[in-house]
């Protein structure tokens, strides 16, 4: 179906960006291509299927008005369980005063010194209250806290108090959040320093970082190559050790992606585990904040310090999060796992397919049952996720208008304000994503797409439901390659997007999900292998996840020098 230049031009005025004649000649072609791409949706029958926007079931609440007093912080640490086992290593160090947390986090901060010129994970670092926070928290001590000392990075779309968070928008440049989101507060609250803010695609529309309006993260593995996207910058710093972990968000795969193409673990937990307080939205119905560490002790570790109800946010989960230490060392014993009946014929490159297989055929020797699982299309799925997640981008993002944030643009009325600000302030790839939204969920359009979208994705729910009732994770790759050339995929939004292709049902669904890197490809660039548990099963997620590591044997035998988890201090 022809996408013609007027059509464009109605969409900029729906959705007030302007366009320069340079890019509409740029976007108009991409956008045609793009409609064409989430067409293929049409063909499925969706007749009789009830449309879904959610996957939560929430009922609208009004927060009680009282002020309530808060417990005094003695308080609340001395009801808080001693933990022997502390996933984190270098924390049986700081516990033996062999080491402290100013000599850790400087040494974090001097690699980083020495390899962020070439990197670029970090937008923004905080030396000078790094060492500040690792002093105060050397006197007060470790006491009962999970994250003590550890060194932590940060995506720059999570809100940070007094500190610029941009989410790699030129439109959020000099935005200043007066408050913390609640993973910050809980991070905080568990002894971690925070040691900068990390790069990431714009809005975290991308699957390379080169999205970013600022800059370009490299892989550390190979710095010609991208680091994955959104959440690039998080999986660089922590595969290049210069952070012991980090946070990113994944709307549909951008935890998971970018852990996987730099050779490190990243979790996304079910929808509604973690509090979006204060994470720049952009499709609020998928999008959740996760860790992303070295291995997946130190991930759980950082889940259950970020996990939890949050009265700030009204789509969290009420229920206590689960506890991911008891039971991990299970492993894979005795679990039920689903391999997708028709992954071998899915388009993958051959040492991911080859990885793949391998898993699936040695889960025996790990005591798990492999059984072969009708998963829900992984076409329909990316399709769908391409219309849902724009069109709720379209609608978060209208907030960006040159009134409340950052950038104005100076203009004579207020529309050609709004236009020309939002036409500025937005890079290439989030208008496209803003235009195509708004195309998705204009008049006419509507039925066809969205609503389309929506039976499809109760569809995705249910296929999930049967399939959990017979398995307790499911395994399949993470991407469908391992890291790409930087600009080799910048011209071709689709082949960007189909980076994706494994890991949106995921958010979709609303499911947990995980990945573990499991080897090197022929150019010696990692490939990660993914599970997917049930709603609300990460405790089984983790054993799974921990399960494949020991298979895989990554870090002992693909990183040179990797520290030892407990006792000694390794080498770099
Ligand atoms: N790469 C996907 C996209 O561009 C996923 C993004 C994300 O999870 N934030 O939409």
């Amino acid at each position: 179906m022809a996408f013609t230049e007027k059509d464009l031009e109605h969409l900029e005025r729906l959705a007030r960006v302007r366009l320069s004649a340079e890019s509409r000649e740029k976007l108009r072609p991409q956008l045609e291509r793009i409609i064409e791409f989430v067409r293929t949706l049409q063909a499925t029958d969706t007749t009789g299927v009830e449309p879904r926007a959610h996957v939560g079931h929430f009922e609208a609440v009004l927060r009680p008005d009282a002020v309530k007093p808060c417990l005094p912080r003695e308080d609340v640490l001395a009801a808080a369980p001693e933990r022997r086992d502390g996933f984190f290593g270098i924390q049986e160090l700081y516990r033996k005063r062999e080491i402290s947390v100013v000599e850790v986090v400087r040494e974090y901060l001097d690699r980083l010194e020495r390899r962020e010129g070439t990197v670029k994970a970090y937008l923004r670092v905080f030396p000078e209250e790094a060492i500040q926070d690792a002093a105060r928290l050397d006197a007060e001590g470790i006491g009962g806290r999970a994250l003590f000392g550890v060194p932590l990075a940060v995506k720059d779309n999570i809100c940070t108090k007094g500190i610029p968070t941009t989410c790699g928008s030129k439109i959020l440049a000099g935005y200043i959040p007066p408050y913390d989101a609640t993973v910050i507060e809980r991070l905080k609250a568990a002894g971690a320093v925070i040691i900068g803010k990390t790069n990431m695609d714009e809005f975290a529309m991308g699957s390379s970082c080169e999205n970013s309006a600022f800059q370009v993260t490299a892989n550390p593995w190979n710095e010609a190559y991208a680091p994955g996207g959104s959440s690039g910058g998080s999986a660089a710093a922590v595969a290049a050790d210069m952070a012991l972990a980090s946070l990113g968000s994944d709307t549909g795969g951008s935890i998971r992606q970018p852990a996987s193409l730099s050779g490190v673990v990243g979790l996304k937990g079910t929808y509604g585990r973690v509090s979006r307080y204060g994470l720049v939205a952009f499709a609020s119905s998928l999008d959740q904040i996760g860790p992303i560490a070295r291995d997946v002790r130190d991930c759980a570790a950082v889940m259950e310090a970020i996990a939890g109800h949050d009265e700030r946010d009204a789509t969290t989960i009420p229920e206590p999060p689960p506890d991911l230490h008891t039971g991990i060392e299970k492993g894979l014993e005795g679990l039920r796992v689903g391999v997708p009946s028709d992954m071998e014929s899915w388009e993958m490159e051959t040492p991911v397919k080859e990885i793949a297989l391998a898993t699936a055929a040695g889960l025996a020797r790990e005591g798990a049952s492999g059984r072969s699982v009708a998963l829900p299309s992984i076409d329909i799925s990316i399709a769908s996720y391409y219309i849902l997640a724009n069109a709720e981008a379209s609608s978060n993002l209208a907030r960006y208008d040159g009134v409340k944030y950052g950038l104005r643009s100076t203009s004579d009325s207020l529309i050609d304000m709004y236009e020309e600000t939002r036409g500025e302030g937005f890079g290439d790839e989030v208008k496209r994503r803003i235009l195509l939204g708004t195309y998705v969920l204009s008049s006419g359009y509507y039925d066809a797409y969205y609503a389309k979208a929506q039976q499809v994705r109760s569809m995705i729910c249910a296929g999930f439901d049967e399939l959990f009732s017979a398995c307790d994770l499911i395994l399949l790759p993470t991407s469908p390659t391992s890291a790409f050339r930087l600009g080799e995929k910048v011209a071709d939004p689709i082949a960007m997007y189909l980076s994706d292709v494994f890991t949106t049902q995921a958010n979709i669904a609303g499911l947990p999900a995980i990945s573990v890197p499991a080897g090197l490809s022929p150019e010696g660039l990692p490939i990660g292998m993914q599970l997917i548990a049930g709603w609300g099963q990460e405790a089984t997620l983790m054993r799974g996840a921990l399960g494949l590591e020991r298979m895989y044997m990554f870090r002992e035998r693909h990183v040179r020098g990797s520290r030892e988890r407990n006792g000694r201090r390794g080498t770099e």
